[in-house]
C-alpha cells in the first residue's frame, strides 16, 4: 500500500487529482477500523495531518469556517461557547482518545447515518466545502448526504471544511445508545433555535439511510411558538413536534435497535430537547 503524505493543501489537492482512488486518511479512526478488518485494501492511502490548512478555523462573512482537520476535542474546547450543539455532540464521540484523533471531516467522509456530527450540523444549516485541483465548491449539508455511507463529494475531492453560523440561540443534542459512552447511537436528535429567524432546526441520526431534517416538524413549531412572550409551549405542542419528528424518520430494524423503538425514541428526544432549549431561551430573557 503506498502512502502518500502532502504538506500543504495544493499538493493534497494535487495528489487527489492524479490518483482519485486514493484513500484520505486524517484521525485514522474509522480508516483503521476499515483497514484492520480487512474491509477496505486501498492502493495508496493519503495522510492529511501535515496539511496546516485543515487545522484552521476562523470567521468569514458572518459565518465560522472550520477546517475539516479539526478534532472533536478542539471543537469542545474553542467552539463549545458559538457552536453548542455540535460540542453537546462531540462530547458523546467515542472516549477522550477519539475525540483527540477524530474530526468533523472524517464523520462527513465516512457519512455514516449514524455519525453524530450530522444532527446538528442539520439543525444549524451547515454548509460543506468540497475541493478539488480544478476549484472549491459549497453545498448545504443536507444535500451532502445522498445515501448510506454515501456523499455527494466527487472522487476527485477532498472535504476542505464545514461553515456555520454561531448559535443565534439554545441548541440541543441528545443521543440513546445501547449503554452511556463508547457507543454507536441508536438514535439521535439536534435541534437548534434560530430567535432571529423564527425557526427552528432539526438533525435526525441513526435513524434512515442517510442523516435526515424533520421539515414537518420544523414547519408545524415555527408557526406555534411564542417567540415575543416566550411563553412554554403547550404538552399538545411538544407532544405534536415530537411526533412529527419522528414520522419524518426512515429507521430500519437492526442489531441496536428496532424502527419502532427508534420511532419512540425520536419523539421523546425532539419533545424534551425542544422544551430545554426553549426554557433556556425563556430564562435567557428574564435573566
Ligand atoms: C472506538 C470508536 C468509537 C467511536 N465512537 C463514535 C461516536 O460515538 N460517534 C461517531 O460519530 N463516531 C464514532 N466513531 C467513528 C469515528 O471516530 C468518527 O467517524 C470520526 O469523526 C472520524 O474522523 P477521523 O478524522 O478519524 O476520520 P478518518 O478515519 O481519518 O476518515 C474517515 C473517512 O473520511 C475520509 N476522510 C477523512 N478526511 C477527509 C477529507 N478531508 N476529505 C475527504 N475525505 C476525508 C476517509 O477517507 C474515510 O473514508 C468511533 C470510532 C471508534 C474507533
Amino acid at each position: 500500500m503506498e502512502f502518500l503524505q502532502p504538506s500543504t493543501w495544493a499538493e493534497a489537492l494535487a495528489m487527489k487529482a492524479a490518483r482519485p482512488e486514493t484513500m484520505p486518511i486524517h484521525g485514522g479512526t474509522d480508516v483503521m477500523v476499515e483497514l484492520n478488518l480487512d474491509r477496505h485494501r486501498p492502493a495508496a492511502i493519503l495522510d492529511l495531518t501535515r496539511v496546516p490548512e485543515l487545522k484552521d478555523w476562523g470567521p468569514e462573512e458572518g459565518l465560522l469556517r472550520v477546517g475539516a482537520g479539526v478534532t472533536y476535542t478542539r471543537l469542545i474546547d474553542e467552539l463549545g461557547q458559538r457552536l453548542p450543539g455540535l460540542a453537546m455532540a462531540s462530547r458523546t464521540v467515542g472516549s477522550p482518545q477519539i475525540r483527540n484523533r477524530g474530526t468533523v471531516g472524517g464523520n462527513l467522509g465516512s457519512a455514516s447515518p449514524a455519525g453524530d456530527a450530522h444532527p446538528p450540523l442539520l439543525a444549524s444549516g451547515a454548509v460543506v466545502e468540497l475541493a478539488s485541483a480544478s476549484g472549491v465548491r459549497r453545498m448545504p449539508a443536507r444535500e451532502f448526504y445522498v445515501g448510506p455511507k454515501r456523499s455527494a463529494a466527487r472522487k476527485d475531492e477532498l472535504i476542505a471544511a464545514f461553515l456555520v453560523a454561531p448559535a443565534d440561540g439554545p441548541q440541543q443534542f441528545s443521543k440513546v445508545g445501547t449503554r452511556n459512552a463508547m457507543v454507536i447511537a441508536v438514535c439521535s436528535f439536534a435541534l437548534a433555535l434560530h430567535p432571529d429567524g423564527r425557526h427552528v432546526g432539526t438533525g435526525i441520526g441513526s435513524a434512515g439511510p442517510t442523516p435526515l431534517r424533520a421539515e414537518e416538524a420544523e414547519g408545524f413549531i415555527a408557526g406555534e411558538l411564542d417567540w415575543e412572550g416566550r411563553r412554554p409551549p403547550t404538552a399538545a405542542t411538544l407532544r405534536r413536534f415530537g411526533e412529527l419528528a419522528a414520522a419524518a424518520a426512515k429507521p430500519i430494524d437492526d442489531i441496536r435497535g428496532t424502527s419502532d423503538y427508534r420511532r419512540h425514541a425520536l419523539a421523546v428526544l425532539a419533545r424534551r430537547s425542544l422544551a430545554w432549549a426553549w426554557s433556556e431561551y425563556a430564562n435567557r430573557a428574564a435573566s
